[in-house]
């Protein structure tokens, strides 16, 4: 059983549809595990206005998958598509995934999310049926396909062709649980003799993480550090004592990314190419950002950049707190995100009130980021917390130099200045004073070229490429 069969079910997946990293992930991971020659599908929802857009060939499949939910028979066409070597299934469903958008609007949530997820749940289990007997491996993402698990050891647990698969179960941010009124049970045929506090009810509604953690065979999260997190009350998000229940199937694994779709030295999104050893070019990035950005042109300002969702969680009001102040200091800020309207409109108030000095760009722009990734000095990621963080993997494989907050992913994947190979900095404390802090130990590095570009250089050189995290998932399934 060398080569095997992994069915990956997720609610997105780049290049076709993304709102974040898990995208990334699923979108990368079964590229490396393909290249380990193990064969990958990826089933997704048919986001027919999103993925359209992406410019892939979608193509009908001669199966359409018959299925009651709430009331009604839907009939649901699979779709697939072929991009850069891997199969994927989309399953069609034009009034529930082929929306603007991929879980919301700005207006907040679809209100039907718990339906248009369990639908998708239960039709991807009948496509990946469809596949024939060899599955060896179903791997669901987060709490969009945490039913996974829960339906077929209940469903399906004498099907001929995936009764046997094992399911893995990844986190990618337990802060997102996809909780629900428990009314929904009966109507979208959750099994309900599973609706009690050791599966997936929490505090008398439904929580889909608690029924992907309670019955796949695994389960795994995105960095060591947040494995060990999510199990103390800071982190576990009030699944702490479900989460040490099940401590003995939890690994964590950190994530990749694609390292020749990121690559300065062949990118065509940013002005002038570079490498380690060739850092020219990079110069010619930071003035060209400068320039874009409306901000003095200047090689020894430093200039700080930030590329993120603009939620709480990534400490934003950290850095709004700091603003003024390395304004002050004569620093340059160029910021790309979307997110709390709050953080939002503060962002554009002190961009507006410091044009010379500060550039907010609101809204998702994937050509940007990488000019950004570029162009700056230093990568700023004050998360409160972060199970991975794919941000400052970004931005050190373009030699921006991250400032972080020690916490998930950020601690595993950074290492911190004056250690050996430092390749950033860490602050500790969730505070605008420790964050403040550990910015001003990077500039004064900043400030001694030398220093800089070894800590640069280290940067620029570490491999952040999925190879690694792909054993370490082979071997995870190849033990199931
Ligand atoms: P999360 O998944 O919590 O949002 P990660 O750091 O794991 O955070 O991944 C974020 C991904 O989304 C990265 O690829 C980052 O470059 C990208 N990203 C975030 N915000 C934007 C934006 N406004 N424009 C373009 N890319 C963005």
């Amino acid at each position: 059983m060398d080569k095997l069969h992994i069915i990956f079910i997720a609610s997105e997946a780049a290049p076709l549809a993304k709102t974040g990293g898990l995208a990334d992930v699923t979108g990368a991971l079964p590229q490396a595990l393909r290249q380990l020659g193990h064969h990958v599908t990826v089933i997704m929802p048919f986001y027919r206005l999103i993925i359209e857009n992406s410019g892939a060939q979608i193509n009908p499949t001669e199966h359409i998958i018959e299925m009651w939910t709430d009331g009604i028979q839907r009939h649901c066409p699979l779709h697939k598509t072929h991009v850069n070597g891997l199969d994927y299934l989309l399953v069609e469903q034009d009034d529930l995934y082929a929306r603007d958008a991929i879980y919301g609007s700005s207006g907040g949530a679809y209100e039907d999310n718990l339906l248009r997820y369990v639908l998708f749940d239960r039709v991807a289990l009948e496509a990946a049926a469809l596949l024939g007997s060899k599955i060896n491996i179903i791997h669901c993402h987060d709490w969009q396909t945490g039913m996974v698990p829960l339906l077929l050891k209940t469903q399906y647990q004498h099907h001929p062709n995936i009764a046997h698969a094992k399911t893995v179960f990844t986190i990618h941010n337990l802060a997102y649980q996809g909780i629900f009124p428990s009314e929904w049970i009966s109507r979208l045929g959750i099994p309900s003799h599973h609706f009690n506090p050791q599966s997936f009810e929490f505090h008398h509604q439904i929580n889909c993480m608690k029924a992907g953690i309670h019955m796949s065979d695994t389960i795994t999260t995105v960095s060591p550090t947040y494995a060990k997190e999510i199990l103390t009350s800071e982190y576990g998000c009030a699944l702490e004592g479900f989460l040490q229940h099940h401590a003995d199937k939890l690994t964590g694994i950190v994530n990749g990314i694609d390292m020749d779709a990121l690559d300065p030295a062949t990118d065509t999104h940013i002005p002038a190419n570079y490498a380690f050893g060739r850092i020219a070019g990079k110069k010619k990035c930071k003035a060209a950002l400068q320039e874009l950005c409306k901000l003095e042109i200047s090689a020894k300002t430093p200039l700080l950049t930030l590329v993120s969702r603009l939620a709480d969680q990534k400490g934003i009001d950290l850095l709004l707190a700091n603003i003024e102040k390395w304004l002050m200091r004569g620093y340059q800020l160029v910021v790309l995100g979307s997110g709390e309207p709050h953080n939002e409109r503060l962002l554009s108030a002190f961009a507006k009130a410091h044009p010379t000095q500060m550039y907010f760009h609101c809204g998702f722009s994937e050509a940007l980021a990488h000019k950004i990734y570029a162009g700056g000095d230093i990568f700023l990621m004050p998360s409160r917390f972060e199970p991975c963080g794919l941000g400052q993997l970004m931005a050190m494989r373009y030699g921006n130099v991250p400032v972080a907050r020690a916490t998930g992913g950020l601690s595993d994947t950074i290492v911190n200045y004056p250690e050996k190979g430092a390749t950033g900095f860490h602050f500790s404390e969730t505070t605008p004073e420790a964050f403040d802090a550990g910015l001003e130990k990077a500039i004064t590095i900043y400030q001694q070229a030398r220093k800089w570009s070894i800590i640069r250089s280290n940067a620029l050189k570490r491999d952040s490429s999925w190879a690694a995290s792909a054993h370490s998932y082979a071997t995870l399934y190849k033990q199931l």
